[in-house]
């Protein structure tokens, strides 16, 4: 995971529509926090008061997102740690893999191969649910998502969440 990195930009000037109800107003100093996938703008200046509102709004957040996830998949009730036979990940020395071709990130498939030995190659997919924290598993399962189908749509890609932005461009233009 990336570190949240944080910068200020005085001149950026957010359209007024995108602040309603936000309770910041253009003419404040906006505090921009860059993280994997996500820019947040807050005050650059806040009492306890507005931090536990952040704090409330990002937990809002945060919820509707797992939301996103659990539903994304079947109900399991079984799930964790059965449903999800957690193998370790495959590892081949970095020279191994550089001669074979084979990034050093790449995830990597093993099987037995016909002469009793071990075939190992690079698996057609960039993500699986090693990529997901333990903690993160743990929340995910114990809220009813089965993670041997959030495998399949890590390793698919699949788009789970679809804001509507033409709305918003539509809102944007008038
Ligand atoms: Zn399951």
């Amino acid at each position: 995971m990336k570190k949240e990195q944080t910068q200020t930009i005085s001149c950026f000037m957010v359209p007024e529509h995108l602040l309603e109800g936000s309770g910041l107003e253009q003419e404040d100093a906006l505090y921009f926090h860059v993280t994997d996938g996500c820019v947040l703008a807050t005050k650059s200046q806040m009492t306890a008061m507005d931090t536990v509102t952040l704090v409330e709004s990002l937990s809002r957040i945060t919820v509707g997102l797992l939301t996103r996830l659990v539903n994304a998949t079947d109900p399991c009730d079984q799930c964790f740690p059965n449903c999800w036979e957690r193998d370790e990940p495959v590892t081949i020395p970095s020279r191994v893999l550089m001669e074979a071709g084979i990034p050093s990130d790449a995830k990597l498939d093993a099987k037995v191969s016909d002469n009793d030995g071990i075939l190992v190659s690079q698996a057609p997919y960039r993500y699986d649910l090693h990529d997901v924290s333990e903690d993160l598993q743990l929340i995910l399962a114990e809220s009813g998502a089965c993670l041997m189908q959030l495998d399949e749509l890590l390793a698919g890609e699949a788009m789970i969440i679809d804001f509507d932005v033409d709305d918003l461009c539509g809102e944007r233009a008038t």
